[in-house]
Formats: C-alpha cells, structure tokens, sequence
C-alpha cells in the first residue's frame, strides 16, 4: 500500500473545513492520535469533538471507522462530508443489501475516508471479516458514555466494543463523549481498554446559554411567552417527560401558531424520521420530545432548549442543554420547575426496579439537581462544579442577572413540619401539600371540617404567606430532604430524621424568593422580532442581506435534500452579510468556507452579495 501524502491537519482544517484555527485541545488532540496514539476527549456539545477523528483520519493512511449508535443521523453526517469534499460512507441496518456491498466496495477499494458504522455490527464475524481487509487509519468511538453502565444512555452493544483494541491493536482508537463526571470517564476507559489513551479534558462551560430555571405554574402558557418574546421563528426543543404530554404540548403550541412537532418513542419510526428530518432541514421549528431525542442531533442554530419537566440528573440536563446554541450564538437554557415534579420524580425512584444501591444513586443524581434548582448561587458555577471545574459567577444566568432573594424559612418550617407531627402523633393522620396548607391558612374547608383539623392547635398559624409561597417552601423542604413524600400513591408528606433538628430550632432553613414568573421574563431578548439570533448584531443593512442568504440557502438545502446547516451555518451567513465578499479569494477567507463549498455555492453566494441574485 503506497503511503499517502502527508498533508498537516491544519493545511486539512484550512481547505476543507474552511477555519482558520483549532478550537481548544482539538489540535493537540488530532496531533497525538495522528500520530498512533489512543485518545479519550471530553468536550461538551458543540466543543468540535468531530474534527478530533475526521482529520486523523484525513491525515493518516486508510479508512477511519467510526461507530454511532446514531442510525438515523447517519445520512447526513456523511453528506454533511460530502459537502465538504471528504469521501465517506455509513453501514447501518436501514440500507439494502446492495448499498451495503457497494460502500464495502468502496472502503476495500480505498476509496473512503470515512466509515460511520453501527456499534451491533461489529459482533458480526463478517463485518470483522471485512474490516480486516481494509487499511484502518483510525476508530472512533463516539457517544462512549453509552458503555456506562448507570449513565442514562446505556447500550449493551457498546459493551462488545473492546474488541476494536483487542483486534486491531495497531490501530489508534480515539474515544469521545460530551458526559463529564469522572465516575463515567472511569467507566469508559475501563470498559473500552483505553486505560493507556491520553485523556483530553475540555472545559464544559458554554458561555453563550443562558440558563434560566422558573417556578411552574401555568407552564405552557409560560412556555408560549418565552417563544414569542425572545425566540419568535426560532429552532428549538422543549422536553417533556411522557410521551402523552409531548403529544400535548405539540399540539397546543400549534394551535398557538407555532411551528411545533412531536418526537417520542411510541411514534411510528417514519412519523418520527419525518418529524426529526423537518428539525434538522427547516428553518424554525419547534421539536416537542422526550429525552429519545436529541443524542447526536448536530443542528447548530438551535436557539432554546426548553424543559416542561424535572431531568432526573444534572448530567442529563447539561447534555441536554448543550444541545442549544452549537455555533456559539447567544441561545437559551430555560426550565419550568414545581412541587410536583419533586414529588413525581421522588416516586418514580421509589417505583423503580433495581435495587437500593441503584435507587440510592437515583437519589443522588435527583438531589444534585433539586440542588441546582434551588441554589442561591449562579448556576452555572454550581453545574461546573459537578462535573469538578472550578468558575466564577458567569453573568448570564437567571441567579447571575436577578439574584433570588433569600429569607429564612425557619419558621415557616417549623410551622409545617409541627403540623405534620401533630397529625402523625394525636391521629395517626398523614395529608397532602394542600390539606397542610388550608390548616395552616385556617381555611374551613369541607375537608377540614370532615376531619376536624381546625380544632388542631397550629390551625391558622401561617396565614402570612401566601398558597403560592407556602407550595414554594413545601417544594424547597423537599428538595432539601427535610420532608419525604410518601410512596403509597398518596402524595402524603411526612418528616424525615432531617426534620427533627429543625423542628428543635438547632438549624436554620435558608429559602429563596421564587420570582414572579414574568412574561418572557429574559433580560435581553437575543433578537430583536422575529428571524435568527445569529442576525442580532448586524445592521438593518446587513441584515436585510443575510436574510436573502438564508432564503436562499433553504431553497438550495430543499433542493438537494439536505439540512440548511449543511449549506453553511448561520454564523457562516452573518459573516458573509457582514464582510460582503466581492471575490472567491474574499469568500474563501471566511469561516466555514472551504475549498469545495467555495466551488459548489461560491458563484450563487458573490452574486447574492452582489445583488444579481
Ligand atoms: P460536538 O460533536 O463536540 O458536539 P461538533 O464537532 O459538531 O461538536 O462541532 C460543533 C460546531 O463547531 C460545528 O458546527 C463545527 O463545524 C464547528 N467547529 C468545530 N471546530 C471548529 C473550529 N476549529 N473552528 C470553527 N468552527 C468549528
Ligand atoms: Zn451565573
């Protein structure tokens, strides 16, 4: 086999990709694994963690592999190279027989650069078979949080995966993943033989979203005011936790007029392909989905990211989080958080198989997040923190930008939990958040009176806060562990061993404020009406030409059956409004503009600019 030319990454990320520089460690990372070695890289969403394998395996020799359990993206990542000039092909169980002769052809052939293949195959003798044949340049494992065993995206197919080392040793394996916490870092180099890879960890923060976490009241009306204020004509994606309420809430943001699908596991799959290929190829629309969607989902101009319920973990929440904002413009992180959530996301532990290590995990993953959902401090850090990077306050969070007001909620506490024991004690009696609020209000209810709770001695103590105040420090005692909630299907409360101290004045209960829940209550809109955020900073001049930009690169996406990003990005759009180039030279200069796309839109795109177009 004759040796290929050797090109230098950068020369690579300059000609095809179209940018100017490595971001973060990519560089380094590309350099160590072109050079033989094993890789494990940490990066957060939209860190680039694709040119961390596709230039080595532009670079090295042969045909680098690379597994996904991503099936249904795997089209359009190999267009997306295609676009670019880079020869690349996918095996997966969607094709024929025939199209997957002739991408093995190909591949033997030496013929592809890259080989996007799904991780079930490789257990097969003839796909091993095949392999052997090729000249591999390098494995790429990505998601490779999926070997975790208690991480929330566990594939047993990832598990067989140590056969790439044990196989084909001579080839480097470079393993990527956007999970942080060391627990599963530990997981996946264990589980996939990489304890000798140099480990590449990236910073996790994403500047440009900004968190913002609500208390829940009327949620979808909430949810409506933020998309209308700050995110009218925008992509997004609001996750809800059944499959019932997403079909719901799909259905009621369209009668709102807005541009919105559903996306579940229960959908049939070509509803669902249909739904997720308008995502990724249309401008502006909504995905209503449970947390089956979203791994892999490469869109960079998603705007916001909306949660309707409580993520079970912190790791889930920030992956899926990250999934806004990938080209690093100002994008939106919001959540709607109530009592209810705690309660329901309290029971589904208790209800869950496993057994109580596993339940007491659940219950850790569950606190850390009531944590972030109460905290006093910016969000962020406390996010950072979790996954064992130090920060600063970021600024551009909700606790940054309106610090929460904190009160001591001893008091009140005590009033509660007094109650509750009173109940337990004098009539073997445990109730709901709403009997414990009408007592402490002195509300002569009709259950009440069936059960006599105004002749209790803390009836009518807590008139001073209000029912919305009084569910807000049930929710926070809650989350603190210093109530439980039953797990008879009740919804009972009850005191905890946490409980007590308080009771006995020995700790204080610090809450904070829940802000009244505003209309699109963001300080800065990231647009200014409707159309991209990307568009935000550019004159009206400017603009006016980006938005033929985008027109036109939705007629040439629809044409050639692709997503608009795979045309160019946004950010690629607002540089060429904003720079006008005159010239392929001056087009070629910016980012995201490489040599193929120069060839392929490079006349259509000058005559736009120009005004011909
Ligand atoms: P990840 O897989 O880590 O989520 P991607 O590899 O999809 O991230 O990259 C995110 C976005 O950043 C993509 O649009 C990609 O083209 C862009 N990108 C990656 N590396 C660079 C770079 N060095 N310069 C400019 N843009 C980059
Ligand atoms: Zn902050």
């Amino acid at each position: 086999m004759p040796q290929a030319p050797l090109v230098s990454p950068l020369d690579l990320l300059r000609t095809t990709f179209g940018y100017d520089s490595f971001r973060g460690d990519q560089g380094e990372v590309i350099d160590h694994v072109v050079a033989g070695g094993d890789a494990v890289v940490l990066m957060p969403t939209g860190g680039g963690k694709s040119l961390c394998y596709q230039l080595p395996a532009l670079v090295r020799p042969g045909v680098g592999v690379v597994i996904s359990p991503l099936i249904a993206l795997m089209h359009d990542q190999v267009t997306a190279l295609e676009n670019l000039g880079v020869r690349a092909g996918f095996l997966n169980s969607s094709q024929g027989l025939d199209e997957q002769r002739v991408t093995e052809q190909l591949a033997i052939a030496g013929e592809l650069d890259l080989l996007y293949l799904a991780p079930e195959r490789l257990d097969l003798p003839r796909t091993q078979e095949f392999l052997d044949r090729l000249t591999l340049s390098v494995f790429a494992i990505d998601e490779a949080h999926c070997v975790s065993q208690w991480g929330h995206d566990f594939r047993p197919e990832y598990l067989k995966l140590s056969v790439l080392g044990e196989r084909w040793p001579q080839v480097p394996r470079v393993a990527l993943t956007a999970t942080a916490t060391p627990a599963t870092r530990r997981e996946i180099a264990d589980r996939l033989g990489l304890q000798g890879a140099r480990t590449f960890v990236a910073s996790f923060d994403r500047p440009n979203i900004r968190y913002r976490i609500e208390p829940k009241q009327q949620p979808l009306k909430q949810l409506v005011s933020l998309i209308r204020a700050e995110h009218d004509g925008d992509a997004g994606i609001v996750y809800c936790l059944t499959r019932k309420s997403v079909e719901n809430t799909a259905e009621a943001l369209v009668k709102e007029g807005i541009d919105a699908l559903p996306y579940h596991a229960g959908l049939p799959a070509p509803v669902r392909s249909a739904n997720q290929s308008r995502f990724l190829r249309e401008d502006g629309v909504v995905m209503v989905a449970t947390i089956a969607f979203g791994m892999g989902i490469d869109k960079p101009d998603v705007r916001f990211v909306a949660h309707l319920d409580l993520p079970r973990s912190i790791e889930g929440y920030y992956q899926e989080t990250g999934r806004a904002g990938r080209d690093g413009l100002p994008a939106t992180a919001w959540m709607a958080y109530g009592l209810a959530d705690v309660v329901q996301q309290r029971q589904l532990i208790e209800g869950s198989e496993g057994n109580a290590a596993h339940k007491r995990q659940l219950g850790q993953h569950l606190d850390a997040m009531l944590g972030l959902c109460e905290t006093l401090r910016c969000r962020r850090q406390l996010m950072l923190d979790y996954f064992g990077e130090a920060s600063d306050p970021c600024g551009n969070c909700d606790t940054c930008l309106d610090p929460p007001v904190p009160w001591d909620g001893t008091v009140a506490a005590q009033k509660l939990l007094s109650t509750m024991v009173r109940l337990k004690r004098e009539r073997n009696q445990q109730f709901g958040a709403g009997q414990l609020i009408d007592i402490l209000h002195g509300r002569r209810t009709a259950r009440v009176e069936q059960w006599h709770h105004d002749e209790l001695s803390t009836f009518g103590i807590g008139a001073e806060l209000t029912d919305l105040q009084w569910r807000a420090v049930v929710r926070q005692l809650l989350a603190a562990g210093l109530l439980a909630v039953s797990s008879d299907g009740h919804h009972t409360l009850q005191v905890t061993e946490a409980s007590w101290p308080v009771l006995r004045g020995e700790r204080t209960v610090p809450l904070r404020e829940d802000a009244v829940v505003r209309a699109g209550s963001g300080r800065k809109p990231t647009a200014s009406g409707k159309g991209s955020a990307a568009a935000g900073e550019l004159s009206a001049e400017d603009r006016e030409l980006f938005e033929r930009l985008r027109a036109w690169r939705a007629e040439t996406a629809k044409a050639a059956s692709v997503p608009a990003y795979v045309v160019f990005p946004d950010t690629t759009l607002a540089a060429i409004a904003q720079h006008r180039p005159a010239t392929p030279d001056e087009l070629f200069a910016i980012s995201g503009v490489g040599a193929k796309k120069l060839e392929t839109y490079g006349d259509a795109v000058l005559a736009l600019v120009d005004g011909r177009g």
